[in-house]
C-alpha cells in the first residue's frame, strides 16, 4: 500500500481507504460479519484510512466500523462526519460524543462536516471543532461537499487549525472537481478525498483493454489507479465484498504513464 500526508498534517493515510456507507444497514448484528470480515482484511493489507458518518445507516455504520476495529484502533485513522441539522456549536459537541461512543473509540482522528449549512455560521461550527480538538476527542478537521469559496470560509473561521481534507465526489465518470477544487486543494496543500471513486458500482466500460491487459487489472482497478494519479488525492472506495476489498488494495502497485492516464481521461 501506499501512503500520503494528509493534508499538511504530517500523518499517513492510505491511498486507498474503505467507506462505509450503507454498511450495518441490518439492525441485527450477526448479518455485519461479511462487511466485518472485509474491512479486517483491508486493514491487514494497509489500508487504514476508513470513512464513516453518523448518517450512515443511523449510525450503524459507525457502531460496525467500531466493531471491526476493536483490536486494532491504534492501528487505523478514523474519519466520521457531522451532518446538518448538527452544526450548530452543542450539536456539533454532542455528535462527535455520540460518534465516539458508537465507534467504542475515545477519539476520531478526522471529524469531517458533511455537507455545508448556509443556515449556520461557519464560525460557529468551527470553534465546536476546535474545541473538540481541545477536548482531544478530534485530532483533525475535514469538510467534505465544500465548493472553493466554501472552503475559504470555512479556513477563515479556524483560529488555530487547518482544514485537512475536501471529501468530494470524484472518479473517471465524474471530474466536475477538476475544473477548481482539485488544483484549490493542490495548491493549498488539502487533502481531496475522492468518494464514489467506482460510480457506486457502475464500473466505467471506456477504460481501454490494452491498458487492463498490459497491467492485469480489472476496470474497478484502473479507475481507482487513475483517480489517484495526482499526489493529493487519496480515494475511499466502498466494498462489502472482500474479493473487491483485496482488488482495491492491490489497485496502485503499479502506476500508469501520464501517456496511459490521458489515454483513460479522452476515453
Ligand atoms: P463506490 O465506492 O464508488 O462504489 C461502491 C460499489 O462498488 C459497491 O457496490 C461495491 O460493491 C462496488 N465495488 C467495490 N469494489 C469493487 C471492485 N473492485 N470491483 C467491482 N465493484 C466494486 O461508491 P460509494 O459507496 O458511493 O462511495 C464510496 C464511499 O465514499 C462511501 O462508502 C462513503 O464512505 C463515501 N461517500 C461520501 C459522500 C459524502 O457526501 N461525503 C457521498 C457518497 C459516498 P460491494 O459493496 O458489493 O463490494
Amino acid at each position: 500500500m501506499e501512503y500520503r500526508q494528509l493534508g499538511r498534517t504530517g500523518e499517513k493515510i492510505s491511498v486507498i481507504g474503505m467507506g462505509c456507507w450503507e454498511m450495518g444497514l441490518s439492525k441485527n448484528h450477526k448479518d455485519w460479519a461479511g462487511e466485518i470480515a472485509s474491512l479486517r482484511r483491508g486493514i491487514e493489507l494497509g489500508m487504514n484510512l476508513i470513512d464513516t458518518a453518523e448518517r450512515y445507516s443511523s449510525g450503524r455504520s459507525e457502531e460496525l466500523v467500531g466493531e471491526a476495529v476493536r483490536d486494532c484502533r491504534d492501528d487505523v485513522f478514523i474519519a466520521t462526519k457531522v451532518a446538518p441539522p448538527n452544526l450548530r456549536h452543542d450539536a456539533v459537541i454532542r455528535a462527535c460524543k455520540e460518534s465516539v461512543r458508537r465507534l467504542g473509540v475515545s477519539y476520531v482522528d478526522l471529524y469531517q462536516i458533511h455537507w455545508p449549512d448556509s443556515a449556520v455560521p461557519i464560525r460557529e461550527t468551527m470553534s465546536a471543532m476546535e474545541e473538540l480538538i481541545q477536548a482531544g476527542l478530534v485530532r483533525y478537521i475535514g469538510i467534505s461537499n465544500f465548493s472553493v469559496p466554501e472552503a475559504e470560509d470555512a479556513r477563515a473561521a479556524l483560529a488555530r487549525s487547518e482544514i485537512a481534507s475536501n471529501q468530494v465526489e470524484y472518479s473517471l465518470t465524474n471530474r466536475s472537481v477538476e475544473a477548481d477544487i482539485l488544483p484549490y486543494c493542490v495548491r493549498e496543500k488539502i487533502t481531496l478525498m475522492a468518494y464514489s471513486p467506482l460510480a457506486h458500482g457502475k464500473i466505467a466500460r471506456s477504460i481501454p483493454s490494452d491498458i487492463l491487459r498490459k497491467y492485469g487489472m480489472s476496470p474497478a482497478q484502473a479507475m481507482l489507479n487513475w483517480a489517484t494519479r495526482n499526489q493529493q488525492v487519496v480515494a475511499i472506495p466502498k466494498a462489502s465484498n472482500i474479493r473487491h476489498q483485496e482488488e482495491n488494495a492491490s489497485s496502485i502497485v503499479v502506476r500508469f504513464s501520464s501517456a496511459e492516464y490521458d489515454k483513460m481521461s479522452s476515453g
